[in-house]
């Protein structure tokens, strides 16, 4: 297991360190990894004056998976666009070809009262929402300005997906399922969009490969309701770019802390870059304040999703369970009567765990 390491700016390379010594208790306990560290973002700006340098991309196409912290800071606000932090990570998204960004919205029981929801509500919530991240209306061509006939200026886009766009997200989508509990929704608007009936009609058609998995179909209107209805019906949710857009950040929010949420994008191989949702929170960076939760589920993540190691994943995912139901928290999720933590003190709690 080759794997990238990618600390970026602000409060990455904190919370970087955290995961780093979870993996490494992985690795003395015989999981086989090898992992290398390399500038992007800021720090790759500052280090090669690009973002992405060339020598941080061939480590990263090299590497089975990718990890990441953060990118971005006021320091780098005021550069030209293409050498923003942040376009390190849209390049390497678009070189490393990754199509599909599972988003998991999980809450804790121990956390359900920082959720804007009714604790009854989203208690134990384990959904994971599955978007694609390279075709649709963000894509789609023609797409720009004219004037109509009358004179009058007209903004259009092309909301366009082709079959094997939609057959290897859908894929990606049953497999989830499968290592899950076995539910894909897949979420359209059929009732007016031919992208949509075409998605619909192939999703029918893969579920026969897929006898195991419960496919269903929503709107994306009704999905929208239900995810703050009724959220924890949901197992996997497949769906095009804009709509994933949409209902991943709508998700992320019933879950009421974003230093707790991981993510990772996967190329057609399984091959990852996995990171926490949440930017480089300058506003607390280097006060040892950050939430390291979140990229540590993210390794958990690519345990799971790139190197098919379960068992690891789950190892780790128990471990950050524990040291909730233990009362720690960081400032991010604090409430009074648990136990206020730092960054570093968070990873000893999860190390100790682990152990
Ligand atoms: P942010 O997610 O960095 O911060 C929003 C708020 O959440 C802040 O108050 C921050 O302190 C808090 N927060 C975030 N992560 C936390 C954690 N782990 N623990 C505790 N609190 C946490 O979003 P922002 O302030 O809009 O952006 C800051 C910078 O991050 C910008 O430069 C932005 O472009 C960049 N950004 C990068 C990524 C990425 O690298 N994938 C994603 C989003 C934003």
């Amino acid at each position: 297991m080759k794997i990238a390491v990618l600390a970026g700016d602000g409060i990455g390379p904190e919370i970087i360190a955290q995961a780093l010594r979870v993996l490494e208790v992985l690795k003395r306990d015989g999981l086989k990894m090898e992992l290398e560290e390399a500038p992007y973002g800021g720090a790759g700006y500052d280090a090669h004056g690009d973002p992405l340098p060339a020598t941080t991309l061939k480590l990263a196409r090299e590497a089975d998976a990718v990890l990441c912290g953060a990118v971005g800071g006021p320091k780098y606000d005021v550069l030209p666009r293409e050498k923003r932090p942040e376009q390190g990570l849209l390049r390497m998204r678009k070189e490393l070809g990754l199509f599909a960004n599972l988003r998991p919205a999980i809450l804790f029981e121990e956390l359900a009262s920082a959720s804007s929801l009714k604790p009854e509500l989203v208690a134990g919530l384990d959904i994971l929402i599955l978007r694609e991240l390279t075709g649709d209306i963000y894509f789609g061509s023609p797409r720009g300005r004219r004037n109509n006939t009358a004179g009058e200026r007209e903004g259009f886009d092309t909301m366009l997906y082709s079959e094997p766009e939609i057959r290897r997200i859908l894929d990606v989508g049953f497999q989830a399922a499968m290592k899950r509990g076995r539910k894909l929704c897949s979420v359209d608007k059929e009732n007016v969009l031919e992208t949509s009936r075409l998605w619909r009609e192939i999703a029918n058609d893969m579920a026969k490969k897929y006898p195991e998995v419960a496919l269903s179909h929503m709107y994306v209107d009704n999905a929208a309701m239900q995810l703050v209805r009724a959220p924890k019906q949901f197992d996997v949710i497949v769906t095009g770019n804009m709509f994933g857009d949409i209902l991943s950040d709508e998700a992320s929010m019933l879950t009421g802390s974003i230093g707790m949420l991981p993510s990772a994008s996967l190329d057609v191989n399984n091959k990852g870059l996995y990171e926490p949702a949440h930017g480089s929170a300058p506003d607390i960076a280097g006060k040892n304040m950050a939430n390291p939760l979140a990229t540590i589920m993210s390794s958990a993540m690519m345990l799971r999703y790139t190197f098919n190691q379960e068992e690891a994943a789950r190892r780790i995912e128990a471990a950050v369970k524990k040291v909730l139901a233990q009362g720690y928290r960081t400032a991010d999720i604090y409430e009074t009567e648990t136990r206020k933590v730092g960054t570093k003190e968070m990873g000893d709690a999860v190390v100790a765990a682990l152990n």
